[in-house]
């Protein structure tokens, strides 16, 4: 067997904040006001509550008026064309709760269609079908998805809530690997997008599984589906991006399900979407791709607030998880040599990154925030976080 090749090394951590538009509630009921002045499309004039002026520069602001698709097109894209290409990607959206994370990774929902809405997560999946079916025919690749949730340092299955405490390992040749994830490959049957006869479900039969698949997503029961060919590439990409979707909704859903369960708070934990782009021959198998997208816990400072109990509990492991992150993506961004200890195993959020964020990878933080004078201080330390990872 041949031994995978070794990978290249690109080290690129791009750095971005997005404002959405000021809401009517902070309008109204804080009273608040927009508190950033646009300088440009990378520098901006921040006021505090007590009109003090700070400047901040990252490599990309977006301001309210930006679009879903200059999000994508600015840091995922090339993240998503290197990931096909064999080059570990992160993805990751830090803020306040409300601050705009959650709509920047999905949109209002992952099936949307609406182009002004749509987020990354369903970008992420057509720009993976795009580039894969652009690559042609020489290789055939294989696309997994698995869905984690990290909630008080635990890492759960969010595609079969039965496995709520993951272990992660790092596997001989330095993958993250987290045993016994459920991956959503079993549902993509037959992913490679070349070869000569292509196997689909037929038109009427996806619609006819759309809704059950989404009612019996917590059983996560493989269809049992009549498979006629299709030789249409288009067809299969529309397809496959239909059932990635589809997986996509069920783990957001059996998200929420967990949540009323166990009467929790999304915003209080961490949600890791792992896409695995994997060419199927073994030639080419060190060019695995591993895309991971995190939607972060709310970064609000709970403690402040006096919170007690189970709450304050959340809130000292939030802030010890976000801290870990901000620590790593910082040893890498600072290192030249590599002497530097680089913390990965501080947190679980920041092993499960390990093999996705530094070495043979490409990272892009999005700090969101409110542009409301009434929430400041949090956007003040949102953007601080974001200037120390630069
Ligand atoms: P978070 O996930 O950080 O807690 P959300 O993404 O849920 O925050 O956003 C809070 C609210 O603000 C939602 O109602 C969402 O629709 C709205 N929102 C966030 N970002 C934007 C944006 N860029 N444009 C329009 N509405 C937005
Ligand atoms: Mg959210």
């Amino acid at each position: 067997e041949a031994s995978p090749s070794p990978k290249k090394q690109i080290s690129n951590v791009t750095v971005c904040s997005r404002f959405r538009p000021l809401s009517s509630k902070e309008r109204k009921d804080h009273g608040g006001r927009v508190c950033v002045c646009r300088i440009d499309d990378e520098t901006f004039v921040f006021k505090d509550e007590k009109e003090e002026e700070s400047t901040f520069s990252f490599d990309k602001v977006f301001y309210e008026d930006s679009l879903q698709a200059d999000v994508y097109e600015f840091l995922a894209l090339p993240i998503v064309r290197d990931a096909v290409n064999g080059v570990n990607g992160t993805i990751i959206t830090y803020g306040q709760t409300g601050a705009g994370k959650t709509y920047s990774m999905e949109g209002p929902n992952v099936l949307e269609s609406d182009d002004m809405k749509k987020g990354l997560l369903p970008r992420v999946v057509d720009g993976l079908f795009e580039h894969i079916a652009s690559a042609g025919d020489s290789i055939k690749y294989k696309i997994k998805l698995s869905m984690v949730e990290i909630y008080m340092e635990k890492v759960r299955d969010l595609f079969d809530l039965s496995k709520d405490n993951l272990v992660i390992k790092q596997s001989k040749d330095h993958e993250m690997l987290i045993s016994g994830v459920t991956e959503a490959s079993e549902l993509l049957p037959l992913l490679s997008l070349s070869g000569k006869l292509v196997h689909l479900f037929s038109a009427w039969y996806w619609y006819e599984t759309t809704d059950s698949l989404v009612r019996h997503s917590r059983s996560f029961a493989k269809p049992t589906c009549k498979i006629v060919s299709f030789e249409n590439v288009f067809f299969k990409c529309i397809f496959l991006v239909l059932m990635l979707r589809l997986n996509l909704q069920a783990g957001i859903q059996n998200r929420a399900v967990g949540e009323t369960q166990m009467n929790l708070a999304s915003s209080r934990s961490h949600c890791a979407y792992i896409f695995t782009v994997q060419p199927d021959s073994t030639r080419d198998r060190g060019k695995t791709g591993k895309l991971v997208l995190v939607d972060l816990a709310g970064s609000e400072k709970v403690e402040k607030t006096g919170a007690e109990g189970k709450l304050l509990d959340e809130a000292k492991t939030i802030n010890k998880s976000l801290s870990a992150l901000g620590n790593v993506i910082n040893a890498l961004t600072c290192s030249s040599s590599k002497a530097i200890h680089i913390p990965y195993r501080d947190s679980k959020l920041t092993r499960l990154l390990q093999d996705a964020l530094g070495g043979n990878s490409r990272t892009a933080l999005i700090c969101c925030c409110s542009p409301s004078t009434s929430n400041s201080s949090e956007t003040f330390s949102t953007l601080r976080f974001g200037i120390r990872a630069k």
